[in-house]
């Protein structure tokens, strides 16, 4: 299968280079040429398979200069005993909706399904693409990425990871998760000030070509792990054939039955990867796509206009604040097949912040796609109202899909059966979710895990436990203008 870029379709090339260098030269993402078709018949042949059989169906054809016992290899490192339960994406039933938990990875949030992969097709890509030099992955987080990538690369041959997360930025949870990472070839530093700060600093080091020129004389050359990657997408592509397969499981549909996905939307990767199941064949009906009060996706939907310049909110559901989702291009592409034009929207966001698509494009999104939003308030009450109902515990990312969905259903009267995606555990964002049980959150995040198990009954996920007693590996904490010299110190 080739690829070329949402920018310039005349470029082709394998999915060995596409995943080795992540984002195409003319600044876009890549996309595959065609999407490989699964038809029911082949999908009801999924129903009887377990996820890593599901895993490498889905992906062959998409990674044809691969082996199959490559391919083999990759998904049975990739979803293993990483995750805490054989399902490891199961989706459970409250009668006409199901809930796909994501969060059974090493991290606990959703981001594990792509980065427990990304490492071994990158590694394979280089090497097959003929790179001498090794890799060093450089991150700026605001949370859940950067544990999902050191753990991801963690010890993985020929590669490093440094990781910067904002000081004053992410939970107490997330830092106790990062700073007491493992792994030899790993480095974690805080950076004064904000997610921007340390944002700003890294994409300084990435345009940085002297550093560039001195790294690869010394046999090395930067990469981010950031959802624009081919290889990030691909593996999200798997879990939505496999709820459709546990649903008909489950009987609580027919084989080819349409179905709705509720996708709590940041970057808009992973409802992107839904979006790409439709094409190849998945029976859904619709998408909703639910975000926080950074709505810039609700408005984009519902009028065809892309705008962030609007304030910018920090939330109970942080992994979606963010004001450019950046896979939305792929979106564009897919429905409008015109990389020229693709190509004057981007140039437009990058002008003035915005852009209109035009009314085909406007019709084409509707057609697949409702989107709706939920602020902190709504998202809290519907964390409440599902435990104190239904007995189920979800985080605040999930609720602002849970919540969606049934704004969508108020909305439409469609009760088609749905799935929401969730995409995160509780237990990760612990202080919001006792908030909205009612609870008092002044404790550190250590405490407040074991008092969310304490007050609902449920079981924290082991890799969040006893983090305060961890050895605190990495307590440096960078200057805005150091960042350089922590990233040539650590490839000393
Ligand atoms: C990253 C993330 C999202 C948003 O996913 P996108 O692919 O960026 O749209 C939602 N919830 C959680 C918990 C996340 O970590």
């Amino acid at each position: 299968m080739n690829y070329f870029s949402t920018r310039n379709s005349e470029v082709k090339l394998g999915a060995t280079a596409a995943i080795a260098r992540g984002l195409a030269e003319d600044g876009g993402l890549y996309v595959p040429e065609t999407f490989s078709q699964v038809s029911l018949d082949e999908i009801k042949n999924l129903c009887t398979m377990d996820y890593r059989q599901r895993a490498k169906h889905i992906i062959t054809p998409y990674l044809s200069e691969f082996t199959e016992t490559e391919l083999e290899k990759i998904v049975s490192l990739s979803y293993a005993d990483n995750y805490d339960t054989k399902a490891i994406a199961p989706t459970v039933f409250n009668e006409n909706i199901g809930v796909l938990e994501l969060w059974h990875g090493p991290t606990s949030a959703f981001k594990d399904m792509a980065l427990q992969m990304l490492p071994h097709l990158l590694t394979l890509s280089l090497k097959k693409t003929n790179e001498t030099r090794k890799v060093c992955i450089l991150v700026a987080t605001s949370g859940d990425t950067g544990k999902a990538a050191l753990e991801g690369f963690a010890d993985v041959e020929d590669t490093k990871i440094l990781v910067f997360f904002p000081r004053d930025g992410v939970s107490d949870v997330q830092r106790l998760q990062m700073i007491t990472q493992s792994g030899d070839n790993v480095m974690v530093s805080s950076v004064e000030g904000n997610f921007d700060d340390a944002q700003t600093g890294v994409k300084v080091i990435f345009g940085d070509k002297d550093l560039a020129q001195k790294l690869s004389e010394k046999g090395w050359f930067l990469s981010s792990a950031n959802s624009i990657n081919w290889g990030r997408l691909l593996p999200q592509i798997i879990y939505y054939f496999s709820a459709y397969c546990d649903s008909v499981n489950a009987g609580k549909i027919a084989m080819g039955d349409e179905i709705i996905f509720s996708v709590p939307t940041g970057n808009f990767g992973d409802i992107l990867a839904g979006f790409i199941a439709k094409q190849m064949g998945l029976p859904v009906k619709k998408f909703i796509c639910a975000s926080n009060a950074n709505n810039v996706l609700t408005d984009f939907i519902n009028t065809g206009i892309y705008d962030r310049n609007r304030p910018f909110f920090t939330t109970a559901s942080p992994s979606m604040d963010i004001l450019i989702s950046s896979n939305l291009e792929r979106l564009l592409y897919m429905l409008c097949k015109n990389d020229k034009e693709v190509a004057g929207y981007m140039e437009s966001l990058q002008k003035t912040g915005k852009y209109e698509v035009s009314d085909t494009l406007k019709t084409a999104v509707k057609a697949d796609f409702y989107a709706s939003y939920c602020d902190d308030a709504d998202t809290k009450l519907e964390i409440k109202k599902l435990f104190d109902e239904k007995n189920y515990l979800m985080d605040t990312h999930t609720a602002v899909a849970y919540k969606s969905l049934e704004n969508y259903r108020s909305e439409t009267g469609d009760d088609t059966f749905a799935v929401v995606v969730s995409t995160a555990s509780p237990y990760k964002f612990c202080d919001s979710v006792l908030d909205a049980l009612g609870e008092d959150t002044s404790e550190n995040g250590a405490k407040l895990i074991e008092k969310l198990a304490e007050k609902t009954g449920t079981i924290a996920p082991a890799p969040l436990c006893g983090l305060d007693k961890r050895a605190e590996r990495f307590t440096t904490c960078a200057k805005k203008d150091e960042l350089l010299k922590v990233v040539e110190e650590f490839l000393k």
